[in-house]
């Protein structure tokens, strides 16, 4: 499929190294992922979706790195989306290994995750709620579960914001956790070198999704300070989950943030003109052919604006027959 335009794999130094997975659909068209050598063996950061190209691409690329794929004895999550953890189950139980997510996972986030009629029944409420018509509810909230995401086992072990992953030779990764692209995000800072491992969180050329998610009051909020904190950090060389590595994050991170200042601007201008419903509003800022997962996802980053905006005060909700609709 996309297999061709998958990078090859490849030694980053410092005993990191660079596995590209390719993905069952177009964009994203890989994960990278990576192995980390550790004083037991290897530790991997993501795993990709579950299919057999993504599971040969791994196994090709140990091998062509000289590394022995039973050696991994954690794969580390940075967030539950399929293209991140969908292989995990399979590799657990090849491998042998110990799969360890952020303790959201554990407080139903997991859940959430391998309960597709739930989270289309909850898709459709929110659809309704915020004035999409029924045959756009109907086209966003129908969906089966995909192929490529198998349920996942609880993990066999979590971690908490500011915890240190032991590496080995007083080295560590340092859990930071970075909800806002999905409430159970992390990104890994490695004490050694200063690199961030970034998940979705930062990516190069692409943001990530923001979508509205009803465990956070305020996703875009969470997504925007945890921006602010990586920022803070001075963060430097950053090692995204998907595309090309990043030199400066910071300097990423504020492009980011630029961007979701320009969108918040652009909504509050079209909401100050007319009352509008988050599905209208969507339809005035994406474009018009959207399939029915990219309605979803442009419905909750919307929703996910809009409500931001309305906590801060700076548009209004009010509430007509049963749909929210925003007003100056
Ligand atoms: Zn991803």
């Amino acid at each position: 499929m996309s297999q061709y335009d998958t990078p090859r794999p490849e030694s980053l130094g410092d005993g990191i190294h660079l596995i590209p997975a390719p993905l069952p659909f177009k964009s994203p068209p890989w994960v990278n992922t990576y192995a980390i050598e550790t004083d037991s063996g290897l530790l991997l950061i993501d795993c990709g979706a579950d299919w057999p190209e993504g599971r040969t691409a791994l196994s090709e690329g140990f091998r062509a790195l000289g590394l022995d794929e039973k050696a991994v004895h954690t794969i580390l999550v940075s967030h539950l989306h399929p293209d991140h953890v969908g292989m995990a189950d399979r590799l657990r139980e090849e491998w042998g290994c110990r799969v360890v997510m952020h303790e959201r996972a554990e407080q139903g986030r997991l859940a959430k995750y391998n309960d597709t009629p739930g989270y289309m029944a909850e898709m459709r409420e929110l659809a309704l709620r915020h004035g999409a018509p029924r045959p756009a509810v109907e086209l966003a909230a129908s969906a089966p579960r995909p192929w490529y995401m198998p349920v996942i086992e609880p993990p066999d072990h979590v971690v908490a914001d500011g915890d240190p992953i032991d590496l080995g030779k007083g080295r560590h990764l340092l859990v930071l956790h970075t909800p806002g692209h999905d409430d159970s995000h992390i990104c890994l800072r490695d004490s050694r070198t200063g690199i961030l491992f970034s998940g979705d969180h930062i990516l190069p050329r692409i943001t990530p999704v923001v979508p509205f998610d009803s465990d956070s009051v305020d996703p875009l909020d969470d997504y925007l300070r945890s921006l602010r904190r990586l920022i803070d950090m001075r963060i430097g060389v950053t090692y995204p989950a998907h595309g090309s590595l990043i030199a400066r994050g910071d300097e990423r991170a504020y492009q980011i943030l630029l961007h979701h200042d320009r969108r918040l601007l652009d909504m509050t201008e079209v909401v100050r003109k007319e009352d509008l419903s988050a599905f209208e509003v969507m339809l005035k800022s994406f474009r018009s052919d959207l399939d029915g997962l990219q309605i979803r996802l442009a419905l909750l980053e919307t929703i996910a604006h809009l409500e931001h905006l309305r906590l801060q005060g700076r548009i209004k909700g009010v509430e007509r027959d049963g749909v929210l609709v925003y007003t100056r």
